[in-house]
């Protein structure tokens, strides 16, 4: 069976050692250290940093997003084998 492609950018949660910058409100937000982060990983290695408020928005909006795709191709998206 061929290998199922991801349809999702590459995202890493990472658990950061020194302080980081929120890359969607750099001037207010931030991860400290010993807090979890979502990590963005472009296509040419280039990371971001996203902050648990706003990584929790944007989760949401990625499950809203493919809720909504799902419904317009008329399935359930639960995984059948
Ligand atoms: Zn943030």
């Amino acid at each position: 069976m061929a290998v199922i492609k991801s349809l999702l950018i590459r995202l890493e949660v990472e658990t950061a050692a020194k302080k980081r910058i929120c890359h969607r409100n750099r001037k207010t937000h931030s991860v400290i250290a010993g807090e979890t982060c979502l990590v963005t990983i472009d296509d040419m290695g280039g990371k971001k940093n996203y902050c648990k408020i706003c990584y929790a928005e944007m989760l949401n909006k990625a499950q809203n997003d493919l809720d909504g795709i799902k419904t317009r191709l008329g399935t359930t998206g639960t995984s059948q084998s």
